[in-house]
């Protein structure tokens, strides 16, 4: 018998995930047999995650050193690194735009009660996290000895020093073309292992999905119903109508041909909620299904998975704005303009796992005076939200390695 396409066999996997965590949230999770197979689901889901990060940063590294490299040889460097950081930041902005409007028009959180959350806020210590620490940080996380950034899986910092590996490469020209091509074939390598784990992507989905959605708290997401709509509907707005329509005004790729091509990335993305993670299949989806050149995707990708968070970015701004209207704080114009800059900071500072917006929020409330304990409201709720966010992130990193091989080529 022959099997289905493995996008059909991913997306299946994901239905029977959500489907039958729906049943363990109806019948419970006690008793042997449900957690012994929520406890095999969390087993299989977590390997499923483990050897996508295995891949990781041997990928990362080979991708962006060789990307930089054939990029200098068509002298585009400049303007793809360029054209990548534009694009970074105006679709972060306008996601941003999209759900600060929509929180303002529809003010979420003004009718609640502050009081039913006191026992969450009063039992959670969160960090401090002043703004100059906060960028020292980031920046000093750019710069790290590669074989610590390496054995610690820091992407950024790997994604640095490729970069200047790269670049070495190619000023030194003939004499090291041996790394060079050591490098090209270590690409090849550890994307024919991509390829492997791939075949198992179906059942990694559904585990992952069995086990959030078997686990989470629904009732939260009654007593929170308007801020999640309004983050949800926001999200979904900007991966169906803004990053399509963005992609089909600078290349004329319609949004099913995009969606087609980068389904398995946006579903692993869905169930992982890590950008990292997913990065492996983003790489091969943007290569092999949507057609970009290597050079390109292998640096806009990577890039994009550690900065270019569309969704995170979308969900601090609003949820900053939902903790002013909750505690009945009215936000300035200039207030409103700080939470849109620190957002987009926080969620460039982010790294690309689980909830990792959620602990660079507390800059976003800081910085306009907001009580940073507001997170123990959220944190209920935030893995179902990440979900969300994460496919958004991801799918922005795609568009972006479209749009940028349109406009330097
Ligand atoms: N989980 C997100 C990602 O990996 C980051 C976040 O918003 O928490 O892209």
């Amino acid at each position: 018998m022959k099997l289905p396409s493995l996008n059909i066999q991913i997306l299946l996997g994901a239905a029977f995930g959500v489907l039958v965590g729906l049943l363990f949230q109806n019948t419970g999770t006690a008793g042997t047999v449900a957690s012994g197979s929520l406890y095999t689901a969390g087993l299989i889901g977590t390997l499923f995650i483990d050897l996508l990060k295995m891949i990781l940063i041997p990928l990362v590294f080979c991708s962006i050193v060789v990307g930089i490299a054939n990029l200098r040889q068509h002298s585009q460097m400049h303007k793809v690194w360029v054209t990548t950081l534009i694009f970074f930041i105006l679709t972060m902005g306008i996601a941003m735009i999209v759900g600060m409007a929509a929180s303002l028009y529809f003010k979420p959180g003004t009718g609640l009660e502050v009081t039913m959350f006191d026992g969450a806020m009063q039992n959670f210590q969160s960090k401090q996290m002043p703004l100059p620490e906060f960028f020292a940080h980031f920046l000093h996380n750019l710069f790290v000895n590669p074989f610590q950034a390496l054995a610690e899986s820091k992407v950024l910092s790997v994604v640095i020093f490729a970069l200047f590996l790269g670049i070495a490469l190619v000023m030194g020209g003939d004499r090291y073309k041996n790394i060079l091509v050591l490098l090209e074939e270590g690409l090849e390598i550890t994307m024919r292992m991509v390829n492997w784990i791939m075949v198992l992507a179906p059942y990694g989905v559904a585990a992952l999905l069995i086990k959030l959605v078997a686990t989470q708290d629904i009732s939260m997401l009654g007593t929170l119903a308007e801020f999640v709509a309004v983050v949800a509907g926001t999200l979904i707005f900007h991966g169906i109508v803004v990053l399509p329509l963005i992609l089909f005004l600078f290349t004329g790729k319609t949004p099913f041909w995009f969606w087609g091509g980068a389904r398995q990335a946006l579903v692993t993305a869905f169930a992982t909620s890590s950008s990292s993670a997913t990065l492996p299949i983003t790489m091969r989806c943007a290569t092999k299904h949507l057609h970009v050149k290597p050079e390109i995707a292998g640096f806009v990708i990577p890039l994009g998975a550690t900065l270019n968070m569309d969704g995170t970015a979308l969900y601090e701004a609003a949820a900053a704005l939902f903790v002013a209207n909750l505690i009945g704080v009215e936000l300035s114009f200039a207030q409103q303009m700080i939470v849109f800059f620190t957002a987009m900071l926080a969620s460039v500072g982010a790294p690309g796992i689980p909830s990792a917006g959620m602990v660079t929020m507390v800059l976003v409330l800081q910085s306009v005076g907001l009580p940073a304990e507001a997170i123990a409201i959220l944190l209920p709720i935030d893995r179902m939200l990440d979900t969300l966010r994460t496919t958004v992130n991801v799918e922005g990193d795609m568009a972006a390695s479209l749009v940028v091989q349109k406009i330097v080529s």
